[in-house]
């Protein structure tokens, strides 16, 4: 039987711990996992495009566990009342190849993603960081937010998003929240003037063409930049001038796949930029002075998803009592006899979940 992680367990898993410890423990274990870079099977993902969306597979190893997980991106969706992303994944061992764990990957990937953007900016960011601009209020922007402010100590964020709703959903999400009592909410009419005065400017928009979501007057000196949002290609966020600006340095995960989907897929292909793994590892610095401008050109990599899976995987069985498996493995007496041992057998199949 393999473990299963459903919606209704992610819920109870991140519950548990509170969103905000929740990402924090994740982050600590995305570090752990970056510091063994070398340790990693790397590809830039494959995708399947089309004129409304992509479906994405992202697969990764470090020789004892491998992970993949099924993404897509589709815009569009939420005029017709559906998500934007949903995922889902697989954990298993390498030795035998079967798998451990099925989970939804939907909710992961937005813990997953706050989780790796605010361990970015941890490394990148001004100290001192005290606002947030969060431009594009949709589905992964609380997340973005209840991570920044456990891990950044953010105390003011400046929201916009075209759509008014949206902001008004993410307020009115954050404030039901004990932790977010003493953190100002300032709702903006543009982009611009979310950025004012803003020490972290996160974006988190969707549309499937090269937007220019930030231009070169929007950014001040010192300023860190997560952008979220820009993650395949002829999907970007920022005006490439803003990449070029004197002071500006530009941090990815995984080269090959960034120069796919990222925002510097609008530079030449030799524009200088720094994986994430290098800082780390102490090879390259992000900041230098207060002064840089420091750019996470964020579009999610395999391996942010391997080390959810992994610790999701411990989550569930630090946990009492028995949770969800599934067959998705015939369990054979005879693992010569597949016939035998399941349609060629007069018992029915166990089709329904167990725990
Ligand atoms: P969503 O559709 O729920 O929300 C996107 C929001 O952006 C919407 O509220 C929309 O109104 C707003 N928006 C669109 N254009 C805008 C503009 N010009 N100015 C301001 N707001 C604008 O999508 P989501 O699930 O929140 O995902 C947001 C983006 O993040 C997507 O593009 C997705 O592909 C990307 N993403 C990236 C990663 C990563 O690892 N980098 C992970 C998950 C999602």
């Amino acid at each position: 039987m393999v473990d299963y992680i459903g919606v209704s367990d992610i819920q109870r898993l991140v519950q548990r711990l509170g969103a905000g410890a929740f990402m924090e423990r994740l982050a600590g274990e995305i570090e752990a996992d970056y510091r063994r870079w070398s340790e990693f099977e790397k590809s830039a993902r494959l995708a399947s495009h089309s004129k409304v969306g992509v479906i994405e597979l992202m697969p990764t190893s470090d020789g004892r566990l491998y992970s993949f997980k099924y993404v897509n991106g589709h815009p569009k969706n939420t005029a017709a009342g559906l998500l934007t992303v949903t995922a889902f994944g697989v954990l298993a061992d390498v030795d035998t190849g079967y798998p451990l764990l099925l989970s939804e990957l939907t909710v992961t990937t937005a813990l997953r993603t706050a989780a790796m953007s605010a361990l970015a900016a941890k490394w990148l960011a001004r100290r001192d960081s005290a606002v947030m601009a969060l431009i594009g209020n949709g589905a992964q922007s609380e997340f973005q937010a209840i991570a920044f402010c456990r891990m950044l100590g953010i105390r003011a964020l400046r929201l916009y998003d075209v759509d008014g709703a949206a902001t008004a959903k993410l307020e009115r999400n954050l404030r039901a929240l004990p932790e977010f009592a003493a953190v100002t909410l300032v709702r903006c009419r543009s982009t611009a003037e979310a950025c004012k005065g803003a020490d972290i400017v996160t974006t988190v928009t969707a549309d499937k063409k090269n937007a220019v979501i930030m231009t070169p007057p929007m950014v001040s000196a010192g300023m860190h930049i997560n952008a979220v949002g820009g993650d395949c290609p002829g999907k970007t966020e920022l005006h490439g001038d803003i990449l070029r600006m004197p002071g500006a340095r530009v941090i990815v995960e995984y080269e090959p796949q960034s120069r796919i989907e990222g925002e510097i897929q609008q530079l030449e292909p030799e524009f200088p930029v720094t994986e994430f793994a290098a800082l780390l590892g102490g090879a390259a610095t992000g900041r230098s002075s207060d002064a840089d401008i420091t750019i996470f050109d964020s579009v999610g990599f395999a391996l942010q998803d391997y080390s959810a899976l992994r610790f999701l995987h411990a989550l569930l069985h630090e946990e009492r009592g028995s949770h969800r498996k599934i067959d998705l493995v015939p369990q054979l007496e005879d693992p010569k006899d597949l016939y035998g041992g399941t349609i060629g057998s007069g018992k029915r199949a166990r089709l329904r979940l167990t725990g």
